[in-house]
């Protein structure tokens, strides 16, 4: 199991978040402005937007070049196209 730093991760959210907030940076993915009070996990609320995923780019994730701001909404609609393709192997066993 790989060790992941969480302590780490949420201080690095946290301190981006304060940043964008200072600026008032609108959503990068929409434009429109993001409710900074919003309770997490709701649809306007602040979310960490990575632009090079970490999935592909793990030692980007706490790079401050590599994210951006972006509303949940629109961080999950982006993160939704992580389909695990459903592959239907017909397996035609002909002998
Ligand atoms: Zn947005």
């Amino acid at each position: 199991m790989a060790r992941t730093n969480t302590r780490q991760k949420r201080e690095f959210r946290e301190q981006m978040k304060a940043l964008w907030r200072a600026e008032n940076r609108p959503c990068a993915r929409d434009g429109q402005p993001i409710d900074w009070d919003a309770p997490a996990n709701t649809r306007d609320a602040f979310e960490l937007g990575h632009i090079l995923p970490v999935k592909t780019h793990p030692h980007l994730e706490l790079d401050p070049n590599n994210v951006q701001p972006e509303h949940h909404r629109c961080n999950r609609h982006a993160g939704a196209s992580t389909s695990t393709a459903a592959s239907t192997g017909i397996t035609s066993e002909v002998w």
